[in-house]
């Protein structure tokens, strides 16, 4: 492994190599939370929102490479087991078993904020001592947030069009 890139890390590695394992199960939770979802909801605005929660699972997914490259450059074990992934991540896996898309929306909601605060602790810890981790989590953090903001601009929309349906009943 990167004696150089271990070296120049002027912090706990192991600290942040579990850290970093606990990022990496949560991006492969995240993203079958949402290819899983896009697919089975059902409800308003489903042909818009589909293929950005499509779009949002594959950056999910490069968000897991950017991470699993940086275990790896560290010296560290990536997960080998995907058993092991629910009890790594701090952000659960929410079973969508209400397919309604207002549902859907807010289990992702709910993982892009635990996503952010992963990545602002990644980023604390690295601040200073680990520029190449500090970088990858600044990047996948201003993913993270571009994500929330998508879907909470999704559930708002929704949430004008039930205005709208009841007021013309009125
Ligand atoms: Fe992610
Ligand atoms: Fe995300
Ligand atoms: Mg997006």
């Amino acid at each position: 492994m990167g004696k150089k890139a271990i070296d120049i890390a002027n912090l706990d590695v192991e600290k942040l190599i579990q850290m970093l394992n606990e990022a990496l199960a949560e991006e492969w939770l995240a993203y079958y939370q949402y290819w899983i979802g896009a697919r089975i909801m059902e409800g308003p605005m489903r042909s818009e929102v589909e293929p950005e929660l499509l779009l949002h699972a594959t950056e999910e997914l490069g968000h897991a490479t950017l991470v699993v490259n940086r275990i790896l450059q560290l010296g560290g074990t990536p997960i080998l087991n995907p058993a092991d992934w629910a009890s790594y991540a701090r952000c659960p896996y929410e079973v969508p078993s209400d397919p309604y898309i207002e549902e859907i929306l807010k289990q992702n909601l709910n993982g892009e904020r635990c996503a952010i605060q992963r990545y602002e602790e990644i980023a604390d810890f690295t601040n200073g001592k680990d520029h190449s981790t500090y970088q990858m989590a600044i990047t996948i953090l201003n993913d993270e947030i571009e994500h929330e903001h998508d879907i909470e601009d999704f559930l708002t929309d929704i949430e004008r069009l039930k205005e709208d349906i009841r007021k013309f009943r009125i």
